[in-house]
């Protein structure tokens, strides 16, 4: 299907999403990514108000109640998306108690630090929650060979659209609702996040049930539950991604200063709304 083309998505609204009629809506190219070429999910307005009403209520809810609200409405439908940040390992400490059958993913571009993957086994190990690498259609040596050389160099935006989007857009076919470990201090981009709402880029459901805690609160869970983390956090790397994106963040700098450091780029493209 050319992307210039209209797309017609079947919309189902989620199983516990009563109120929301199933539609089949008219998508047109406008709505889908540039280079998505299978259909999206498109809400409808009741389900949007659904979701609004269903966002309010739980700004007060502790993460481990939006958690167990987001399986209770959409497992086995529920994704969740980890780069093995601390959050992301906090919000796998609750799936281990509250829905440990939750689908988790990492997006592995390839050039993820070797300690970020033995984090995935460490895990497995504690919660016996294998979380799978999803990866994109070409190795690192394909993509840089077709492209000449390393694309985070010449086209960041390019390289995590490749490497880490269009993997999110394959899995989101197989998904409702995906949840992610984003805080609303982390950036002025995040602080617009609500706890649940309509990600158009993927045609889910997004929960973030990480939304109104704060660093401090993620690192004393940490602690006090002896949640497995990336030790490149004792080395001060506060925020890590990909390691030619990623660099250790000097004293009083910003927690996401480490990534893409030099550039103007600040988000892969993953948790932004446009
Ligand atoms: S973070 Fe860097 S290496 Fe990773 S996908 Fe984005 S541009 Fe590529």
């Amino acid at each position: 299907m050319s992307t210039a083309s209209a797309i017609t998505a079947e919309i189902k609204a989620p199983s516990a999403n009563q109120g929301a009629p199933v539609e089949t809506v008219a998508a047109t190219s406008e709505t889908a990514p540039a280079t998505r070429t299978a259909a999206i999910r498109v809400p409808t307005p009741e389900e949007l108000d659904w979701l609004r009403a269903a966002s309010n209520r739980l700004e007060t809810a502790s993460p481990r109640e939006i958690i167990a609200w987001a399986a209770e409405h959409y497992h086995p439908k529920l994704g969740m998306a980890t780069a093995f940040g601390p959050e992301g390992c906090v919000i796998i400490h609750f799936l281990a108690q509250i829905q440990p059958k939750t689908y988790v993913f990492n997006l592995d571009t390839g050039y993820q630090f070797q300690e970020t993957l033995e984090l995935r086994d460490r895990i497995a190990a504690r919660y016996g929650i294998e979380v799978e690498l999803r990866r994109p259609r070409q190795t690192v040596a394909e993509y840089e060979q077709e492209h000449g050389g390393p694309v985070y160099k010449s086209n960041p935006d390019k390289c995590c659209f490749d490497r880490k989007l269009s993997v999110l857009h394959e899995a989101s076919r197989e998904l409702n609702a995906w949840m992610s470990g984003i805080r609303r201090d982390q950036s002025t981009d995040r602080a617009k996040a609500s706890i649940v709402g309509w990600d158009k880029k993927f045609g889910l459901v997004k929960i973030s049930p990480l939304a109104n805690w704060t660093k401090q609160q993620i690192w004393k869970l940490i602690t006090d539950e002896d949640i497995p983390y990336n030790p490149l956090h004792d080395q001060g790397y506060t925020s890590i991604g990909c390691f030619p994106c990623t660099r250790a963040v000097m004293f009083g700098e910003d927690e996401r200063a480490g990534r893409w450091s030099g550039s103007a780029k600040t988000e892969c493209g993953l948790h932004s709304s446009d």
